[in-house]
């Protein structure tokens, strides 16, 4: 469904991509996990066209979409829950996703986009016109999930969904990717809690500065002697 070959992607001269390949299938849940500055966040950027790959293509449904603009690869069916906090600070939480829609333009389906948000994130419903800024970080993090969820996307690029939750909500985070995958939508996950991303996933990719240097069945790597003494601290 979505394929890079051979992807090499720079910042001026730094080259962080090395030439990546990574497939994923209708369906799946595929992770990307790597250490700090791996070029996980770089991988995002290059598919949803933020950042442009000096070489190398990338695929969507057997058509070439490198180079593609931004706002046309979310009208293809590919959209990006960012890491952090990036959600409009001043906008309510409804006013946020009636911007995840931008793209859409019919009302009905915007519509049920808006129930299934709001069943998937009951806790976003209770305060739909709430200021975002005042929302808690876990709150956040399910306000960005679920704007990336109303452009209705066929495939979810997750960046580090559950990066400074406390346990209760990482639980809660990765239940909902899970519940979101059951509901036909296909995810890559970029995480650093490598043990909870390879327990949800189907397949996983290893990122080791900008190269791919591991790849398989997820839970195979989640029993993988190397993966646990690099990125699972042991357990
Ligand atoms: P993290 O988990 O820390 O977010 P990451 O795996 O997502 O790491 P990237 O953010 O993709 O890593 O960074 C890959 C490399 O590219 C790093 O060496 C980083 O310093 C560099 N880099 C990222 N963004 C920029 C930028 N805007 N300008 C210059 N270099 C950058």
């Amino acid at each position: 469904m979505l394929k890079l070959k051979n992807v090499h992607t720079y910042y001026d001269n730094i080259h962080a991509l090395k030439g990546i390949d990574l497939v994923i299938n209708r369906g799946e849940i595929v992770t990307l996990i790597g250490s700090n500055g791996a070029g996980k966040t770089t991988t995002l950027g290059t598919i949803t066209g933020l950042l442009k790959p000096k070489t190398g293509k990338i695929f969507y449904n057997d058509k070439e979409m490198t180079g593609i603009i931004p706002g046309e690869i979310v009208k293809r069916g590919i959209s990006l829950s960012p890491e952090g906090r990036e959600v409009f600070p001043q906008l309510s939480i409804h006013d946020n996703l009636r911007l995840g829609a931008y793209t859409r333009k019919n009302k009905k389906e915007i519509e049920e986009s808006y129930d299934m948000v709001y069943e998937l994130f009951p806790r976003l419903k209770e305060r739909k016109n709430q200021v975002s800024k005042t929302l808690s970080g876990g709150e956040q993090q399910m306000l960005a999930i679920a704007r990336a969820l109303m452009a209705k996307p066929e495939v979810l690029l997750l960046d580090e969904p559950s990066l400074g939750l406390s346990p209760n909500l990482v639980q809660m985070i990765f239940k909902l990717i899970k519940d979101i995958n059951n509901l036909g939508t296909t995810i890559l996950l970029v995480e650093q809690n490598a043990k909870m991303a390879l327990r949800v996933a189907d397949r996983a990719y290893v990122l080791e500065t900008g190269k791919i240097i591991m790849e398989g069945d997820a839970k195979k790597l989640l029993n993988d002697e190397n993966v646990k003494k690099a990125y699972l601290g042991n357990l």
